[in-house]
């Protein structure tokens, strides 16, 4: 998430040991998960359609993910969207989550909050759809639409695909 540092070839690493005491004693794994493959997807995708509260339930994912199928485009979170169990914790994305770089990130019902932005920072274009005029995702957005995300899926569906 931060801009890489001018490399400086007059600096010089300094090699160290140092002894460590065994983890064992004090990490316990108590289980191991797999990131789902959607998920994963995150780190390459050209185009991430962003959900947020403003999609109002669990409901509303189906209709996204099928205009993301066929968009080839992943999806990604924030953070009350995985805090509500609607998607998976690797699916959010910001300063507790993931930083992402798509060349398109379309963000649907996010209010725009710092934290979440903070992840978007290599993004390309951001498209804004939120029902709120004063939104600050306004703010971050290349192109902004005030409208109902549902109402506007269809739509941006359809320029995209074109
Ligand atoms: C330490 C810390 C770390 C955090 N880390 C992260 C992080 O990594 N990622 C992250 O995302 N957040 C993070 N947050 C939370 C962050 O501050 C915000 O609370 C969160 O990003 C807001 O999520 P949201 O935009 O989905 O929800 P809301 O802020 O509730 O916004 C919902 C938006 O949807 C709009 N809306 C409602 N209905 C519709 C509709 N029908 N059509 C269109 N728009 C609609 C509303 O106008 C509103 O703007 C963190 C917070 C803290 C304190």
């Amino acid at each position: 998430m931060l801009r890489a540092a001018e490399p400086d070839p007059t600096r010089r690493a300094v090699v160290e040991t140092i002894p460590v005491p065994p983890l064992s004693r004090r990490v316990e794994v108590v289980r191991r998960e797999l990131l789902p493959a959607a998920a994963a997807a995150l780190d390459s995708a050209a185009v991430v359609l962003g959900v947020g509260k403003g999609i109002g339930g669990p409901e509303a994912l189906p209709a996204i993910r099928r205009a993301a199928e066929a968009l080839g485009a992943a999806i990604g979170a924030t953070r009350e969207v995985t805090d509500a169990g609607w998607l998976p914790k690797q699916y959010q994305v910001g300063l507790t989550g993931r930083a992402i770089a798509p060349r398109l990130y379309v963000a649907l019902g996010v209010s725009g909050a710092m934290e979440h932005l903070v992840g978007l920072r290599r993004a390309g274009v951001i498209v804004a759809v939120n029902k709120n005029p004063k939104a600050p995702i306004f703010r971050a957005a290349d192109l902004g639409v005030v409208a109902d995300w549902a109402a506007m899926l269809p739509h941006l569906e359809a320029v995209l695909r074109a």
